[in-house]
């Protein structure tokens, strides 16, 4: 893996790019599987401090019809059910996810209190590869910074990309509104 490669909003702790890889390239395998079932193309896993899966979750705006679906804010909603509160702060998560969250993930992030997150493809590649509309998100990984949450980005980009192509290529649905 290219450390000059990643996107990071401080100074980058290789133990922890290796363990993130390790979890996203597992994510992206595990989507393979589910873009064949008619699942995805976006997967979404939160873990603690001690490397415990909290929650995981794809995309499911097409079969719940539920435009807010997507598979950062199952997972949330997921880790809050799960751990019995709206506040994950003290919790100390990390949150991995196989591609950079759109404009609405990252306000649900943000208000989580996740303290870390972890993506796989930048939202250019995503939108130039599928056609998803990943929002306007100006100077987010600064924005985050300043409210402490962590960001390394563009980690295994390139496995995360096959993926993505596989579920066009498929001809799986790019939802979006109707303007
Ligand atoms: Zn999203």
């Amino acid at each position: 893996m290219m450390l000059s490669n990643i996107i990071a909003n401080e100074p980058i702790n290789p133990a922890q790019l290796r363990q993130a890889a390790q979890i996203i390239l597992a994510l992206q395998e595990e989507l393979k599987t589910r873009i064949v079932k008619g699942s995805g193309p976006f997967l979404a896993a939160i873990y603690d401090e001690k490397g415990n899966l909290i929650a995981k979750a794809a995309n499911s705006v097409v079969h719940e019809n539920c435009s807010h679906c997507h598979a950062e804010m199952n997972a949330i909603r997921l880790a809050e059910e799960k751990l019995h509160t709206y506040d994950l702060a003290p919790h100390r998560l990390a949150l991995y996810v196989t591609t950079e969250p759109c404009l609405m993930c990252l306000g649900g992030i943000m208000w989580s209190g996740i303290r870390q997150i972890y993506y796989g493809v930048p939202s250019k590649r995503v939108e130039e590869i599928t056609g998803f509309d990943e929002g306007f998100k100006p100077n987010w990984q600064d924005e985050f910074k300043k409210r402490g949450i962590t960001v390394y980005g563009n980690i295994e980009p390139q496995v995360g990309e096959e993926v993505l192509a596989a579920y066009v290529a498929k001809g799986h649905k790019i939802y979006r509104p109707s303007r």
